[in-house]
């Protein structure tokens, strides 16, 4: 193979979404020549479309995205405060209620966290790396290959040319095909259901409040953005989408009008429809030879408890300090020991989260009446013990 046929870097990271962005941005103050390969052209990852995502951010991941300057580049009207959070079940009004805090991660805090687009995520991370002259960008180009030795990691990529380097990452989405390629096992739930995304504005306000409610046969989450601005997501049985999907703004601001007893007035639909198929997968090991994964081709949560791009920049968080830490004490950035204690620091909080949501929606969306009866016990008894629900808001602050 020719010279420019074949390019060495230090760290090659695979997937330029907001995982792989962030942990670029994270790296590239270390000095280390970073290569990141994406799917799709530069103009995309500068100008990301609308995709329905609202981010539900912790206060720690607000942290992390100001120390690397990605916070600061989302237009400031854009970030919406999420003041409380209520959970309801079935037909009924009781709530299980998240107050607004007092302080998070030890400062005074007015809210839960705060809501981002994704594709308002997106951009800021690509701005945030485009500075450095160390990170490069190989657009429009996939992994097809992966070859691994005890010393380096080789890719080969769609139009045949390699690239080698010490330190293979894989951010490439849940589905991960260089996960695959580096044979490593993942534990993949599909829950048989989509989830569809899209704006209402609404006349009157939503308090800057979230609201969770597990109705009977869907689940619908409403995200407040601007007091009569709402981000909702639908949770629905595969089968029955399709009707969803094909109702005009009229028809769906209707039937979200009717689904929440008119809790916010007359609805009209203001954005386009994105939907989602819903499949949690968690890696069975987050590394391997010379290798990680990051962000969902690590753990790629159900979105009803907001923690997938959080867990995301955790991950890019915890493996840029471990290996900007071991280049600047010249040691090996790829090394098992090093890979080793990434997955002892992000793995147990990701396990629990990510089989605690599953047995959370696997009640929450069982509507025999045995299972109704448990869900409502489940919710009174989390709001009469102030363990629990601190607990939770932890999780939910960060
Ligand atoms: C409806 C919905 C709501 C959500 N709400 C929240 C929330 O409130 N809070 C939260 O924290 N998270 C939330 N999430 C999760 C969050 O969106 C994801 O965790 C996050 O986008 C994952 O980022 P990523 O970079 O790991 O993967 P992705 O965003 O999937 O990016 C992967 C990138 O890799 C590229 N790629 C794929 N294959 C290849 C290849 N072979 N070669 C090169 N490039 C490749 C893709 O083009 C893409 O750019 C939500 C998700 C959904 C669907």
């Amino acid at each position: 193979m020719s010279q420019q046929h074949h390019k060495q870097c230090d760290v090659l990271i695979i997937g330029a979404g907001p995982a792989g962005l962030s942990l670029a941005r994270g790296l590239a103050p270390s000095g280390l020549s970073i290569v990141l390969v994406e799917t799709h052209p530069e103009s995309v990852l500068a100008n990301p479309p609308y995709d329905g995502r609202e981010i539900a951010l912790t206060h720690y991941s607000r942290e992390t995205m100001q120390a690397w300057d990605m916070w600061d580049k989302v237009p400031a009207n854009e970030i919406y405060r999420l003041k409380d959070a209520r959970v309801l079940n079935g037909r009924s009004n009781y709530q299980l209620h998240f107050p607004q805090p007092t302080a998070a991660r030890g400062k005074p805090a007015d809210s839960l966290g705060f809501l981002i687009s994704n594709h308002n995520i997106r951009r800021a991370a690509y701005e945030a790396v485009k500075p450095f002259a160390n990170v490069t960008l190989m657009c429009e180009h996939n992994a097809v290959a992966v070859q691994t030795t005890s010393n380096q990691a080789t890719v080969t990529l769609d139009n045949g040319s390699q690239i080698t380097c010490q330190l293979l990452v894989a951010a490439d989405s849940r589905f991960s095909q260089t996960r695959r390629l580096l044979g490593i096992a993942a534990d993949s739930h599909d829950f048989g259901r989509t989830v569809l995304v899209f704006r209402m504005r609404h006349t009157l306000s939503n308090n800057h409040s979230a609201f969770e409610c597990f109705h009977y046969g869907r689940t619908l989450a409403l995200l407040p953005l601007e007091s009569n601005l709402t981000n909702c997501v639908v949770t629905i049985d595969n089968d029955k989408a399709t009707a969803l999907m094909a109702m005009n703004g009229e028809e769906l601001a209707a039937d979200i009008t009717r689904e929440l007893n008119g809790r916010l007035g007359d609805m009209t639909l203001v954005s386009s429809i994105h939907h989602y198929p819903l499949v949690g997968v968690h890696a069975q090991a987050f590394y391997g030879q010379r290798s990680a994964l990051i962000g969902d081709a690590a753990v790629g949560m159900h979105p009803v408890t907001a923690h997938g791009f959080n867990l995301g920049l955790a991950s890019a968080k915890i493996l840029s300090e471990l290996v900007t830490q071991a280049a600047q004490q010249h040691r090996d950035i790829g090394s098992n020991s090093l890979l080793a204690q990434y997955q002892r620091r992000h793995m147990p909080h990701t396990r629990m989260l990510y089989h605690g949501t599953n047995a959370m929606v696997t009640l929450f969306t069982n509507d025999a009446p045995p299972a109704r009866l448990l869900r409502s016990l489940v919710l009174r008894a989390s709001n009469h013990c102030p363990p629990v629900k601190r607990l939770i808001s932890k999780q939910l602050t960060g």
